[in-house]
């Protein structure tokens, strides 16, 4: 099975019938399988169409091979929410949809031969939103980036805080944030790749405080939607709250096409002074692997 059609479409995703997309700007037909060489990038008009957080994860390390550390933790559901479902049935259904168990994977992988921490989102997990397991497995990856004194890599794909945990997910701010003050003022690198979309509580933390901020061409990146923002009668600009945008204001530092990715992300992180491991100092990952730290429901809220 290809890997692009390992990680389902997000709902919000293009019309897809199982071999064929539509791609959302240009309407050209585009056969799926195609686009597991261009990365889901269409080939007519640039547009990047959803990636899922492990098909992201491959295409950024090195052989697509990586440790996954605390695949193991799962919401307990604190609040023991409703809304017009049940959060226990949303886990469910995010489960079901992603074969993951929160909607953050953290790993140690290798981008060109550098040994990295990395964190992808899957917005196919109740939108990417960052619950106290998110905010705990992040907090874990800065952690062991800095014991390790390796870079952290970031992949953003979020709507935000997890509202079904009310301030619970509210605190991953500050404490994400924290831990990422730590890693600064250690001096390891921390970078962001923000994707379509970076918003709410995410781009107002942990997207926005790394050494270099990279963003995918036209990924929607703010806080508030734009709809919310215009309802105070503000006459939003063009192009509001998408990378070029953010990239002419200087709210990002780069905008990189999905394909050049990974030697982009390669050369910055030289750049900031990353160097190979020493030869035969580790074996290099396996995606079969799982870190023996994996670890049962204890978490502390922050
Ligand atoms: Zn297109």
């Amino acid at each position: 099975m290809a890997w692009h059609t390992k990680t389902p479409a997000p709902s919000t995703g293009p019309e897809s019938s199982g071999l064929w997309l539509t791609c959302p700007q240009c309407s050209r037909v585009l056969r799926d399988q195609d686009l597991a060489t261009t990365l889901r990038v269409c080939s007519s008009c640039g547009h990047h169409l959803p990636l899922g957080a492990a098909a992201r994860l491959r295409t950024l390390l090195d052989d697509g091979r990586w440790i996954e550390h605390d695949a193991g933790l799962a919401s307990t559901d604190p609040l023991t929410f409703a809304d017009r479902a049940p959060y226990r049935t949303r886990l469910q259904k995010g489960s079901a949809l992603t074969g993951l168990r929160d909607a953050v994977i953290t790993a140690t992988g290798a981008i060109d031969g550098l040994t990295i921490e990395a964190v992808a989102m899957e917005f196919g997990f109740i939108g990417g939103s960052l619950g106290v397991v998110g905010g705990e497995k992040i907090t874990r990856a800065v952690d062991r980036s800095l014991a390790q004194r390796r870079p952290l890599v970031v992949v953003c794909a979020s709507s935000g805080a997890r509202v079904m945990e009310g301030t619970l997910s509210l605190v991953q701010m500050a404490k994400v944030s924290g831990a990422l003050g730590r890693l600064d003022r250690a001096r390891v690198p921390y970078l962001t790749v923000l994707t379509d979309p970076t918003t709410g509580a995410v781009a107002a933390s942990l997207a926005m405080l790394a050494d270099i901020t990279v963003a995918e061409p036209g990924a929607r990146i703010g806080f508030a939607p734009p709809q919310v923002i215009a309802q105070g009668g503000a006459r939003l600009p063009r192009g509001f709250q998408r990378s070029e945008y953010l990239l002419e204001h200087g709210m990002v530092d780069m905008v990189v096409d999905r394909r050049e990715l990974a030697p982009t992300l390669a050369r910055l992180l030289r750049f900031l002074g990353a160097t190979p491991p020493d030869a035969g100092a580790s074996d290099p990952p396996s995606s079969s692997d799982r870190a023996a730290a994996d670890s049962p429901l204890d978490l502390p809220l922050a």
